[in-house]
């Protein structure tokens, strides 16, 4: 399967904003875009300031590929569902792709990234509702329970993402069970409850065109 794999801490700089990609890294001195805060390449220092109307949706869809890992097709598709599907496109678009289940697990303070918690999922130590789920992109539905499977409940890098995490108590679409290494999708989120700084019409406009 195609994957980004270049330097993450390029695409921050390039989208010149965080996009906390590498975990506890993107919170202490050494983030890339706090010590070289331009776009890299050669012309990074010297990139025009202007930005055309076209220029700044196509930045924001961009953005939120970067951030949650997607390729363009997947992003489309998941913008067309998000067309068909009752309510606001854009908000629809990002529930989607908060309720992948990589993003799940992330969210849920069980990978330290969502690139790492991809990772950990692809490896199989996850089930979702009892049975052993090896898809990043899996969609889950509200009353879905993911849990730590038996065999992987001692991986250091799951414990060590949940204690310096301290994620999925201040998220109120989900529910956290530490002790039993599990949690549950409560409900969609709602835009509000998305802590994602993005402004999701723009890429409704550049789609739409
Ligand atoms: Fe982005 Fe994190 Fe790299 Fe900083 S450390 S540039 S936030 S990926």
């Amino acid at each position: 399967m195609a994957r980004y794999k270049d330097a993450n801490c390029k695409l921050c700089r390039r989208e010149g904003q965080k996009l906390f990609l590498k975990g506890s890294r993107c919170y202490s001195d050494k983030c890339a875009l706090d010590r070289r805060p331009y776009a890299p390449g050669q012309h990074g220092q010297n990139m025009r300031r202007k930005i055309s109307e076209y220029g700044l949706q196509l930045r924001e869809k961009q953005k939120v590929r970067r951030i949650y890992g997607i390729l363009e097709k997947q992003f489309r598709n998941y913008f067309k569902k998000a067309e068909r599907a009752r309510g606001i496109t854009g908000e629809n678009l990002l529930a989607m792709l908060e309720c992948r289940l990589d993003n799940v697990v992330y969210r849920l303070g069980f990978a330290p990234s969502r690139k790492s918690a991809r990772q950990l999922v692809l490896h199989r130590h996850f089930s979702v509702n009892g049975g052993t789920v090896n898809i990043p992109s899996y969609g889950l539905k509200p009353k879905d329970i993911v849990k730590v499977r038996e065999r992987s409940s001692n991986l250091d890098i799951i414990h060590e993402a949940l204690k310096s995490s301290g994620r999925g108590t201040d998220i109120n679409w989900l529910r956290l069970d530490k002790a039993k290494l599990e949690g549950e999708l409560l409900e969609i989120p709602h835009r509000e409850d998305i802590p994602v700084d993005v402004q999701e019409q723009l890429i409704v406009e550049l789609y739409s065109k």
